[in-house]
């Protein structure tokens, strides 16, 4: 579904991505990890179009993106911090988003729901907490129904049982054939959820490997033992 050849990102003299060569299809829910500063971030907005690589390219769909920017239609995006305008009430923004989008695909509003925040629709999203404003990301996200999803840290600041919530969509949109890609810092989850494990470092894919791979390969039953066996393995190397 996405491909990406040779990515490259400099910051000023901050070589960010080293030529990052990476493939994701649907059905799947990918977890991006690695230390801080080690370009997840970017990787994303570089697929999302939000940041502008060197060099490289990114397909979708087997398109290159380079010059047709519709496949952004396709990939719904939670940001690391989500910001939206100070003033507006959080219902105003679901309306705005919806009008912008003049989607025709059917909206799905089940995290709208789930995280009720109909109930604080009249509220200014100045005045939200960090978890709230997480909750409206998540829901926006999902709700013109994208086909891919890309999650940059989505339970960070969400309580327990929303991150439940959003866990249980995240699989259903997997279980619908959807491509889901998530960072997250959070052993456990990743476990949970992830077929898949890429591992960033310093610019550069380390590892990419399913967790039943990561699992056998390094004879340990739980996944964040493995992670530290390979990366051990590897800087002895
Ligand atoms: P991660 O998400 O893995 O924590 P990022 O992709 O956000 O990492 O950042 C990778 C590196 O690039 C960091 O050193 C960060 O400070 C730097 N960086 C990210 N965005 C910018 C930017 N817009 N301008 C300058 N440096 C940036
Ligand atoms: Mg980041």
């Amino acid at each position: 579904m996405i491909r990406t050849e040779n990515l490259e990102k400099h910051f000023g003299k901050l070589h960010v991505l080293k030529g990052v060569n990476t493939s994701f299809s649907g059905g799947e829910v990918v977890s991006v990890i690695g230390p801080n500063g080690s370009g997840k971030t970017t990787l994303i907005k570089s697929i999302l179009g939000m940041v502008v690589a060197d060099k490289g390219k990114i397909y979708f769909d087997n398109k290159d993106v380079a010059n047709d920017f519709s496949y952004r239609h396709h990939i719904g995006y939670m940001p690391q911090i989500g910001r939206y305008p100070e003033n507006m009430k959080m219902g105003q923004l679901f309306s705005m988003m919806k009008d912008l989008r003049k989607s025709s695909s059917t909206l799905d509003e089940e995290l709208m729901n789930e995280f009720q925040l109909k109930t604080m629709f009249d509220k200014p999203m100045r005045t939200l907490s960090g978890g709230t404003t997480q909750k409206v990301s998540a829901a926006l996200a999902f709700l013109f129904n994208p086909k891919v999803l890309i999650l940059d840290e989505p339970t960070a600041g969400l309580d327990p049982l929303a991150s439940e919530i959003l866990k249980a969509k995240i699989l259903k949109a997997k279980s619908e054939g959807k491509l889901v890609i998530v960072t997250s810092h959070i052993m456990s989850e990743v476990e949970e959820m992830a077929d898949k494990i890429m591992y960033l470092f310093e610019g550069n894919i380390y590892f990419y490997k399913t967790i039943t791979e990561l699992k056998t390969e390094t004879g340990e039953e739980k996944l964040g033992k493995a992670i530290a066996k390979i990366m051990t393995q590897q800087a002895h190397a």
